[in-house]
């Protein structure tokens, strides 16, 4: 435990127990007036008021290989003794603003900076596997009442406290697809559990009785899981879990991926596109947007109502 404490504190991460906060890239080139990252321009989220955190920052039933964490040193079984949802938020917030501080001066836009100390949009992923912490749906309701905006990101292996999470209108579940059948679910994204493929399934069949928002993000990884074969396998898991949207994204070569991966494993933004308008070609779901630095295309539901930005 202590060891990978130390490799995240070294990445700027800021710890409270089993929760983490980090500022993330897109969040400094927002305040720096340099760009703001994809889900602002296709969702509308304020990018300077980003917190990405984890309320399981070391604790995960996966070991994928895209993953930038130091997941070699990640624990599967979740402590006994669990903070209090606003517990974590309050001292996330507060160990966020000191990683800010140093930024200040730097910053011209000064109403920005101020801000962005205040943040309205959670991004519960960062690292680690947030359904495992055990009061995650108080935690998503502590922050849907607060935020303006909540997203939650689940690697769908733990499919149980999924229907429990309730439709809100901030509010927006993602489940991470990197695998296009069990063979190749073992091989990239390798879980701790024998049944984690099933898990998987059941995951998607519950997302697709969910009413909020839901999004699929597939990452591509070249000559691992972007043949016309995986595009296959890909589509049958799209039309299980139906989903509004389907973010078709780039394996970004980024923390410690790049021993187990590399930058040749990388497509390019038309590798991508090309991949998410083949999805598109086969399926019920549009091209809707994309973001060329962020290598991403966002695809949507035919049949979906729900407006891409939020009001
Ligand atoms: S929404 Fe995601 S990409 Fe955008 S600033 Fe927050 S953590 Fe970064
Ligand atoms: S599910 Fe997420 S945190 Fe867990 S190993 Fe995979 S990428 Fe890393």
């Amino acid at each position: 435990m202590e060891k990978i404490r130390k490799e995240l504190e070294k990445k700027h991460y800021k710890l409270f127990n089993h929760s983490g906060v980090q500022i993330c890239e897109w969040t400094k080139k927002s305040l720096r007036g340099e760009g703001v990252c994809y889900k602002e321009k296709f969702y509308g989220i304020n990018c300077h008021r980003c917190m990405q955190f984890s309320p399981s920052v070391v604790f995960c039933n996966l070991r994928c290989l895209f993953c930038w964490c130091p997941n070699e040193l990640f624990i599967n079984k979740f402590p006994e003794k669990i903070d209090e949802p606003e517990e974590i938020v309050k001292n996330l917030i507060e160990q966020r603003k000191k990683l800010l501080s140093g930024f200040g001066g730097s910053v011209k836009n000064k109403k920005k900076f101020k801000e962005s100390l205040e943040p309205n949009h959670f991004a519960i992923s960062l690292s680690g596997e947030p359904t495992l912490y055990k009061k995650i749906v108080e935690l998503v309701d502590y922050l849907t009442e607060r935020a303006r905006t909540v997203f939650l990101v689940t690697n769908g292996i733990n499919p149980d406290i999924l229907p429990k999470l309730k439709k809100k209108k901030n509010f927006q579940l993602y489940l991470s697809l990197s695998a296009p059948e069990k063979e190749k679910f073992e091989k990239i994204c390798r879980p701790t559990e024998k049944d984690g493929w099933d898990k998987l399934n059941k995951s998607l069949e519950i997302v697709n009785k969910f009413k909020g928002r839901r999004v699929f993000r597939l990452t591509l990884i070249k000559d691992l899981n972007d043949s016309d074969e995986d595009l296959k396998g890909f589509l049958k898991l799209i039309e299980k879990g139906n989903p509004d949207f389907v973010e078709v994204k780039s394996y970004m070569s980024l923390g410690y991926s790049k021993k187990r991966l590399g930058d040749e494993k990388m497509p390019d933004f038309e590798e991508v596109k090309k991949f998410a308008l083949k999805i598109s070609k086969k399926s019920n779901y549009k091209y809707e947007d994309e973001s060329k630095d962020s290598r991403i295309v966002l695809l949507k539901n035919k049949d979906s109502k729900i407006i891409n930005r939020f009001e």
